[in-house]
């Protein structure tokens, strides 16, 4: 599998695995697991949590599934807006590291932007990282506005911009994915197959059904394929079905090439003015 080169030259994994919903409904913990540890052993080693999930039962299912093996994985983990001060972040984090288990976390991200000051969070986030408990730090659900806002308050260090992008939700590609690349900030595709809700009937429907027969391929492994095309991308879908997971694997194999790329743009048109950032 390709990877994707953060800021600092560190490389991730392109497809990684998602986990919001897991860890909320005792009888599907071993299902979950098994599907995460599939997912690691294929190669999708970048799990990404965040406190807010199942009100942290996520990060403690990650716990065991990552279990012997920690030192393989990239963690991810998310903070509440309404935890990121200076002072907060810390606790946060504090309590994060303890569900899940470890000394530290390798990508911790404000989840989406409140009220507290940039300033601060950034100042939270540095020291952390100065004191081993996280290793990168980058934000989520931020627009390209928010992303000036951010340079601006001392936020250069950003390492990712994890945001809701897919085939049917290209608003991003209009101006914040050319200024997350100008200024070589990789993103992270949240909601890749529109949790698990793509199109099926009408033009779009038919669209991906016919480029997904092209490639013995289904839906989802299209719009998963559709995404990693881009070099500079991370995709982190969410799969509590280890079957799921194998046919996520197998979708950043699939090189889709300028027919498929030009059905997909008819039926799944880009933008063409800006939109704010859609979020879920
Ligand atoms: P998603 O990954 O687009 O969709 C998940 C759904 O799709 C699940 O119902 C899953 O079913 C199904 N699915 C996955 N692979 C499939 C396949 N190959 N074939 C058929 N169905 C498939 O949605 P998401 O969970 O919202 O997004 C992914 C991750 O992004 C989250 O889990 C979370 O980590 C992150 N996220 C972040 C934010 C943010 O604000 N930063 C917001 C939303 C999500 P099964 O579970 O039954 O396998």
């Amino acid at each position: 599998m390709h990877t994707v080169r953060l800021p600092d030259g560190e490389t991730v994994p392109a497809l990684g695995q998602g986990t919001w919903m897991i860890g909320e409904d005792r009888s599907q913990r071993s299902r979950e697991i098994s599907a995460l540890r599939t997912g690691i052993d294929l190669g999708m080693t970048l799990i990404d949590t965040a406190e807010m999930y199942g009100d942290g039962q996520s990060e403690e299912l990650i716990a065991e599934a990552i279990a012997g093996r920690r030192d393989s994985v990239f963690l991810v983990s998310k903070v509440y807006p309404h935890n990121a001060s200076r002072n907060g972040v810390a606790e946060a984090c504090a309590r994060s590291l303890q569900r899940l288990g470890t000394d530290r976390i390798d990508l911790y991200l404000l989840h989406w932007r409140g009220g507290v000051p940039l300033e601060q969070t950034v100042a939270g986030f540095e020291r952390l990282k100065a004191d081993g408990k996280i290793r990168h730090w980058g934000v989520s659900n931020f627009d390209t506005d928010d992303m000036e806002d951010l340079m601006a308050a001392g936020g250069t260090a950003c390492a990712v911009n994890q945001i809701l992008y897919n085939i049917g939700r290209r608003g991003c590609e209009f101006d914040l994915l050319p200024w997350l690349g100008d200024h070589g900030i990789p993103i992270m595709a949240y909601s890749p197959v529109e949790q698990g809700r793509l199109p099926q009937k009408g033009a779009a429907g038919a669209a991906l059904a016919g480029v997904a027969a092209r490639h013995q391929a289904t839906p989802y492994q299209i719009a998963l394929a559709w995404l990693l095309r881009r070099p500079e991308t991370i995709v982190i879908p969410k799969a509590a079905d280890p079957a799921h997971v194998r046919d996520n694997r197998r979708a950043a194999d699939i090189a889709l090439d300028a027919a498929d790329l030009a059905a997909i743009d008819a039926a799944f048109p880009p933008p063409r003015r800006k939109t704010p950032l859609a979020m879920l």
